[in-house]
């Protein structure tokens, strides 16, 4: 019997290939980003953490430049591998590498996906609702509000 490949959804990055590129440039960070971005050489490289699922952590390398341990991200995705493709962060805010990945990978930050995948939700709850809601739409929208808030344990105010 033949075996049958399982086949992930939406998932657009092949993880084994990504765990070798990433070795082949731990392996020799120097060589890999130096020439392209000198600034870089001699980085530091942040660990990620084994049970990592960010975007981050499963497309690229972090890494913190030498003198200002200013923090890059080294994408390994498709042809930014090839060209070598080091995007400058912050300590608060990935938010350039995460719009790379957006926008060149499709890669989507999963708290973003989260997000949007409450959105839907919230969506399918309101198109589901029109009946109770025409009838009285102050108690529906508090019932439903409330009944969210509990759900994904916002605080209610955030609304
Ligand atoms: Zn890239």
């Amino acid at each position: 019997m033949e075996e049958e490949s399982v086949e992930v959804p939406s998932m657009n990055y092949d993880e084994d290939e990504l765990q070798c590129r990433r070795n082949l440039v731990l392996s020799d960070l120097n060589k890999y980003i130096g020439k392209k971005f000198p600034q870089l050489i001699d980085a530091t490289i942040v660990e990620k953490p084994s049970k990592s699922r960010s975007v981050l952590d499963l497309c690229g390398v972090c890494v913190l430049q030498h003198d200002s341990g200013k923090p890059f991200f080294l994408c390994l995705m498709g042809k930014c591998f090839v060209e070598r493709e080091a995007i400058k962060i912050t300590k608060q805010s990935t938010y350039n590498a995460t719009t790379h990945l957006l926008s060149n990978h499709n890669m989507v930050a999963s708290k973003t996906e989260a997000h949007q995948r409450n959105v839907s939700a919230i969506w399918k709850h309101i198109k589901g609702a029109d009946g109770q809601f025409q009838c009285d739409p102050a108690c529906w929208l508090k019932g439903n509000l409330s009944a969210f808030a509990c759900e994904n344990s916002i605080a209610f105010r955030d609304f």
